[in-house]
């Protein structure tokens, strides 16, 4: 066999909650797993602040430090962990096959798909031009850059909520932008919101355009939907924060997806339309989108892989 071929008999795909939980089962299990970490190592939460919704932190914790604590906790039972993306899939066959970035081909006997989801855009024009230059899709990793400036932030949902009132710590004023005039938000957000004093909320608005020139960003223009009217906000930084989008691209063609992106599994279980591969966390759970269920599909798939091995044996 060549020495990019390697032969495993458990492939975690994605090192979220899900990934690392089933790393951590898979591994006491004896199934000497490897991990892809995929494009962003340890997942979400390592772009999160306090994580206070994890049983078990009576105090909260740092989303990386969980996720760097599951890491560790999953190589202490043997796992592999490594840097790298899974660019291609073919599920056609036994041995499953996947191909990473750094040139091999794995083998595996079960495959665990736990890649998560990724931030939504906008998709204005005016919001690409921008990216990096006072745009943003994550405020706990830019927030620092906007120290007393003002800033605006678009969405109405949990991560929205969050990210305001972490601003809102860091800049003189923050504008949260949202389409209705309710927020989706949990109401221990809502409440942190609301008394958040420096927290200006614009509902039944959205963006139109991103104002700036060859400096950045130095304003944003939005629309009340409700009478047309439009209005320049005069801001620094612009903060995307509209949800997420399942990772399931290169499964596509393999596996069963439904419309919306996210990955088909059996009710009540991990399994997949493809014998030997399951699917874990928020690529196949549109509903829950918790740390904690993601963590609870992770140890599902784990157990499901190695019970379909030993019947495979
Ligand atoms: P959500 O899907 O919950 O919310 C997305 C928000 O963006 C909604 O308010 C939606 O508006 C708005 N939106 C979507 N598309 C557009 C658009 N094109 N233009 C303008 N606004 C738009 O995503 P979140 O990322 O906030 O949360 C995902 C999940 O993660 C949830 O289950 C949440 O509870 C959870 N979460 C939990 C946290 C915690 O407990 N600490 C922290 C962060 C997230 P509308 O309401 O009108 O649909």
């Amino acid at each position: 066999m060549s020495e990019n071929i390697e032969k495993n008999k458990c492939l975690i795909i994605g090192s979220g909650p899900a990934g690392y939980t089933a790393a951590i089962y898979a591994g006491r299990a004896d199934l000497k797993p490897i991990v892809y970490q995929g494009l962003q190592p340890g997942g979400q939460l390592t772009i999160t602040t306090e994580v206070d919704n994890f049983p078990g932190y009576p105090e909260g914790v740092k989303g990386p430090e969980m996720m760097e604590d599951l890491k560790k906790q999953s190589e202490r039972f043997g796992t592999d962990v490594r840097f790298g993306i899974i660019t291609r899939v073919d599920f056609s066959g036994k041995p499953l096959k996947a191909w990473a970035d750094d040139g091999k081909e794995i083998r595996a006997d079960a495959v665990i798909i736990a890649t998560g989801a990724s931030a939504k855009w906008l998709g204005l024009e005016s919001e690409k031009k921008f990216m990096g230059q006072g745009v943003s899709g994550c405020a706990t990793c830019d927030g620092f850059f906007y120290r007393g400036q003002d800033v605006a932030i678009v969405g109405g949902g949990d991560t929205a909520a969050e990210e305001a009132t972490y601003l809102a710590k860091l800049c003189r004023k923050v504008y949260m932008i949202h389409r209705r005039d309710e927020l989706r938000a949990s109401k221990a957000m809502q409440h942190k919101v609301r008394n958040t004093p420096n927290i200006e909320m614009l509902w039944s608005h959205v963006p139109v355009e991103v104002l700036g020139d060859f400096k950045g960003v130095n304003g944003l223009r939005v629309k009340n939907v409700k009478t047309g009217e439009e209005r320049d906000l005069p801001v620094t930084g612009f903060f995307v924060a509209i949800g997420h989008q399942p990772n399931s691209d290169i499964f596509r063609g393999q596996l069963d997806i439904h419309e919306n992106g996210y990955i088909v599994t059996i009710p009540g279980s991990t399994r997949t339309s493809v014998e030997g591969v399951f699917a874990a966390g928020d690529v196949q759970d549109h509903y829950y989108r918790q740390a904690v269920t993601a963590a609870g599909t992770g140890c599902m798939a784990a157990i499901e892989a190695e019970r379909y091995l030993s019947s495979e044996k």
